[in-house]
C-alpha cells in the first residue's frame, strides 16, 4: 500500500511529459533495485517509455506489459486524494493501473527471494501513451514482444470477481468531415447546401454497419457543425467509434466507410481514420496461458475465470502479432476512468501471488 501510494501520489496524465517522465524515473529506481536493467524509449512529446529486464535461465524472456499514464489530469489528486476506506484503495490511476504495476514489483520481488534462475527471464515494459492510442507506445512494446515466449497484460481484472481477459474487441476511431456550401437561411436558402443536414444522413448510413451478432458496432460519439442558426451550414464533422471483435472483419468496415458517396452533390466528404487497435482474438495460445493461470490459482484457492470485453489495450497489438497474451491479470476493483476508482485491497497479494507463479511456470 505504501508502494502504491507513492505512485497515485506521482501524477501522470498521458498528455504532461515532464509528469510522466517523473513517474518513469521513480518505476526505474523501483526495477533497478530488483536488479532489473532499465532503458528508456526517449520521446519527444510523450513520456519516455520504459523497459526493465531481468535475467533467467535460457529461453526467450516473459513480457510483462503495461502503462504508467493515466486519464487523469495534472492536479486531480486534490479532489481525488490516495485514501483507503472499507477495504477498498482509492485514487487517480489506481485501478488502470498504477495497482499493477505494483503488482509486477511484488511478484519479481517473490521470484527473486524465492532464489535460483530457474524461471524465464522477464522483460517489464511500461508506455506513456496508451490511453490516447499508444501511438508512439506501439513499435516499442511490439519490438519488445518481438523477443518474448508470452505476454502478461497487467491491466485491470473484470468486474467483482476479478476474471481475466482472453479476448478484446479491435477499436478504430473515424472522422466524417462534410464541406457544404454557406448561404443566408433567409435571403438565399437555395443557394445553400447544408453541411449538417449532408451530416446527419451520413451518420444514419454508418449506423447501419453495426452488427451486433458478429461483434461490430459503429459509434458517432461527437458532432460538430454550423456557426450560426441563420446560416445554413458550410461546415461540419463527426468523431465515430469502431469496435470489431475479428481481425478479418477491419477491412470490410473501413471499405464501406470509404465507399460513402454525398446525398447533395454540392457537398464533399472525406473520411479518414480507420481501426487502430486490432482485435485481441482468443487464441490456443492465449487460452493455453489462461488454463496454466486457473490451474495456478486452484492451488491457492482462486477462483480464475476468464471474460472478454469491447475495450482495447496493449495486449491487442501483441497478441495480433500472434504472441500468446493474456490480459486482466492486474487489480480486483472499479470504475476505471471515473471517480469511483479504486481496487479491493485484500486481493492484492494473492492477485500477486499468481502472478509470480506465472512467471514460475510458464
Ligand atoms: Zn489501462
Amino acid at each position: 500500500m505504501a508502494l502504491l501510494q507513492r505512485m497515485v501520489e506521482i501524477e501522470s496524465p498521458s498528455d504532461d511529459k515532464a509528469a510522466l517522465d517523473r513517474m518513469g524515473g521513480f518505476l526505474a529506481e523501483q526495477f533497478q533495485q530488483l536488479g532489473g536493467s532499465i532503458s528508456f524509449s526517449q520521446q519527444r512529446e510523450a513520456g519516455n517509455h520504459l523497459k526493465a529486464e531481468f535475467p533467467g535461465r535460457a529461453g526467450k524472456p516473459l513480457l510483462l506489459l503495461g502503462h504508467f499514464d493515466t486519464v487523469w489530469s495534472m492536479g486531480t489528486l486534490a479532489n481525488m486524494p490516495f485514501r483507503i476506506d472499507s477495504g477498498r484503495a482509492h485514487g487517480p490511476g489506481i485501478y488502470d493501473m498504477k495497482a499493477g504495476i505494483t503488482m509486477m514489483i511484488f511478484a519479481l520481488q517473490a521470484l527473486a527471494a524465492s532464489g535460483g534462475n530457474g524461471h524465464r527471464p522477464v522483460t517489464v515494459v511500461l508506455d506513456t501513451d496508451e490511453e490516447v492510442g499508444s501511438r508512439t507506445g506501439r513499435p516499442f512494446l511490439e519490438a519488445a514482444a518481438r523477443e518474448c515466449e508470452a505476454v502478461l497484460v497487467l491491466e485491470p481484472s473484470t468486474g467483482p470477481k476479478g476474471y481475466l481477459k482472453t479476448s478484446r474487441k479491435g477499436v478504430g476511431e473515424t472522422t466524417i468531415r462534410v464541406r457544404g456550401v454557406a448561404s443566408h437561411s433567409g435571403v438565399d436558402f437555395e443557394k445553400g447546401h447544408s453541411a449538417i443536414v449532408e451530416l446527419a444522413r451520413q451518420l444514419l448510413e454508418v449506423v447501419k454497419f453495426t452488427d451486433t451478432a458478429r461483434g461490430i458496432t459503429v459509434n458517432p460519439g461527437v458532432i460538430h457543425g454550423g456557426t450560426r442558426t441563420n446560416v445554413v451550414a458550410a461546415e461540419a464533422w463527426a468523431g465515430v467509434d469502431l469496435r470489431i471483435l475479428r481481425a478479418a472483419d477491419a477491412a470490410a468496415l473501413e471499405q464501406r466507410l470509404a465507399d460513402l458517396k454525398p446525398f447533395d452533390s454540392s457537398c464533399s466528404i472525406e473520411i479518414s481514420g480507420g481501426i487502430n487497435r486490432p482485435p485481441m482474438e482468443r487464441t490456443e495460445g492465449t487460452v493455453r496461458l489462461f488454463r496454466v493461470a486457473q490451474e495456478l490459482g486452484s492451488a491457492i484457492g482462486m477462483d480464475v475465470e476468464e471474460s472478454s470485453t469491447g475495450g482495447g489495450s496493449d495486449g491487442n497489438f501483441t497478441s495480433a502479432l500472434g504472441i500468446p497474451t493474456l490480459d486482466g491479470l492486474g487489480a480486483l476493483g472499479e470504475g476505471a476512468h471515473a471517480v469511483n476508482e479504486s481496487i479491493v485491497v485484500d486481493e492484492l497479494p494473492r492477485r500477486a501471488a499468481l502472478l509470480a507463479g506465472l512467471l514460475q511456470s510458464l
